[in-house]
């Protein structure tokens, strides 16, 4: 913004010609050139615009992402090539293992990225990346369910890498296995997080989590956030707080539900979880009576730059309450 608005006001030829008196133009050019780089260093607020084109891009790179496809691999290469950085200082982790489901052993991977903070403990924003399995034959993509808030946590990855966390740490889990491998059921879903889940309450992990926050299915054009019961009461007030705090409010709470999602594994450990979530995505029809949910119609049309910068805003801004809720 400031970098536009100084081009405005010092247009280069201008300015010369009118007073060649360069000792005012060039504080100006110096000014102009600071700004641009900083800009271009650290961008100032998450980039909704930029969180969208990773959606188009992951999209072009792995439409179909069920367990066990090539398209799974491609994935996960894509999700570690946007953390190099990371990579190299020892702050990425792989947490592999199998799972058994109903179409046998399956080989699942979570990625946990960290950027250290100046406080004890830790503050979680998860999403799964893969697509649903038993969708795999009919062109299923999943912009709105897994794509764009893998996106959504690669831009959140590249806002924090110039604005490391001045409170608590936060981690980015890109977990697998979220959807069912046959039909929803307590043994069949959520595969990455419970193994995420049992491995951090054995090695004294879950101690640290402050909050485990999900985002899952916010790209949606017409956006309108779920007052979740499934989700901790005071991490639902500082939701609505951080809504207002950022001029969003009429994005929250219009429907209330209990989701079950990648949050319950640790709800049920006792760890304050918060999924933030729009079920409610399409017209439902005879047709569709679930709308766009699990359907070939979720596709990147279907969302929009301008909801994936109300939930980048709402996430930072969730980091800076929880920070000052102790
Ligand atoms: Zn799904």
């Amino acid at each position: 913004m400031t970098s536009v608005a100084l081009v405005n006001t010092c247009h280069p030829e201008r300015s010369a010609a009118k007073s060649k008196d360069l000792r005012l133009f060039l504080p100006l050019l110096v000014l102009l050139l600071t700004a641009t780089n900083l800009h271009a260093a650290a961008p100032a607020r998450f980039n909704g615009q930029a969180a969208f084109a990773l959606t188009q891009q992951f999209l072009n790179v792995a439409p179909k992402r069920y367990l066990g496809s090539p398209g799974h691999a491609k994935a996960e290469a894509f999700i570690k090539d946007h953390f190099k950085p990371e990579i190299a200082k020892g702050h990425f982790e792989t947490d592999s293992f199998s799972a058994s489901t109903p179409a046998g052993l399956m080989d699942m991977r979570n990625y946990i990225v960290k950027y250290p903070g100046k406080k004890d403990g830790v503050i979680v924003i998860a999403s799964h990346y893969e697509t649903n399995y038993p969708l795999r034959d009919i062109g299923f993509v999943g912009a709105n369910d897994g794509a764009c808030t893998t996106a959504l946590l690669i831009e959140i990855g590249n806002y924090l890498r110039t604005h490391p966390p001045q409170g608590y740490s936060v981690w980015l889990v890109f977990d697998d296995g979220e959807e069912a491998v046959q039909s929803w059921s307590n043994s069949d879903s959520l595969y990455g997080t419970r193994h995420l889940a049992a491995k951090w309450s054995q090695d004294g992990t879950l101690k640290k989590i402050k909050a485990f926050m999900v985002a899952d299915m916010i790209g949606d054009k017409d956006l309108n956030i779920d007052k979740d019961a499934n989700s901790t009461p005071w991490l639902l007030d500082l939701l609505q707080q951080a809504a207002k705090n950022t001029g969003h409010s009429s994005y929250v709470f219009k429907n209330q539900t209990a989701v079950e999602d990648d949050h319950l594994p640790f709800q049920q450990r006792g760890v304050p979880v918060l999924d933030i979530i729009d079920m409610d995505y399409g017209p439902h029809t005879m047709t569709l009576p679930d709308g766009y949910h699990h359907t070939a119609f979720d596709t990147i049309d279907k969302i929009s730059a301008h909801s994936l910068q109300i939930a980048g805003d709402l996430f930072l801004e969730m980091i800076r309450l929880i920070d000052q809720h102790g």
